[in-house]
């Protein structure tokens, strides 16, 4: 899981190198599938439920599961990407949320609060916490700074299947939900709104945009329970 984790990583810091004004998401796909191919791994997201990409790229007022497409960024947008690779069986899975050019300063602190709501849920990645305590601490950071916390996704246990037990709501009241446990992993994945927290699907039946059209973030890592602290293996 280090090892897919740390492709993961390698694939995200390409991407923040290769936004920009211009470039399109199908472009960022196929740079992401050649770093995860070239590395031994397997792209986790490929033909995932039927899923036609190796990134998630998710675009302004979309939330997560955009398709790579010709579309060209802009100045001034935000691109979600959403990555997974599969190393000898196991799973790391890991998002950003990137600016493209020049953005809005009150999008720059959309941003930044969701990159520290992750921050803080991960915090509670510790032997001894309850599940929701990561939930709770996500929730309250994005509030406290006047944004919304997406409910219908959320994070999930990872290891030899990307998606396994148990969901991680970023919502809730603290001290619920199993006891965590050293060496469980877990992808732990902030989805920040500027307006309301609802979303909707659109006809592709797969990119989850905002139902009031505000901009949305997301920030995810893979992140092992440890006794003391909390190890972010989708780091370089
Ligand atoms: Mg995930």
């Amino acid at each position: 899981m280090r090892q897919a984790g740390r492709v993961v990583a390698e694939v995200l810091q390409q991407m923040s190198s290769t936004v920009k004004p211009g470039v399109t998401t199908a472009e960022l796909d196929s740079l992401a599938e050649r770093i995860i191919r070239k590395a031994g791994c397997m792209p986790a997201f490929k033909g995932y439920h039927g899923f036609p990409a190796t990134i998630c790229a998710s675009v302004n007022e979309e939330v997560v599961h955009g398709i790579p497409s010709l579309r060209r960024l802009q100045d001034g947008d935000i691109i979600s990407i959403d990555v997974g690779a599969i190393y000898q069986g196991y799973y790391g899975d890991a998002a950003v949320t990137l600016p493209v050019g020049d953005v809005h300063p009150e999008v720059l602190r959309l941003l930044q609060v969701t990159r520290e709501s992750l921050a803080q849920g991960i915090e509670k990645a510790v032997a001894g916490n309850h599940l929701t305590d990561i939930s709770h601490a996500v929730q309250s950071f994005v509030e406290k700074n006047g944004f919304s916390v997406v409910r219908n996704y959320v994070g999930h246990g990872i290891g030899n299947q990307m998606h396994e037990e148990p969901q991680i709501p970023n919502f809730g009241k603290p001290g619920r939900g199993p006891l965590l446990q050293e060496g469980m992993v877990l992808a732990i994945e902030p989805m920040v709104n500027t307006g309301d927290w609802q979303v909707e699907t659109l006809a592709d039946n797969w990119t989850v945009v905002t139902l009031d059209r505000k901009w949305s973030a997301h920030f995810e890592h893979t992140v092992a329970v440890g006794k003391e602290f909390p190890q972010i293996l989708t780091k370089l």
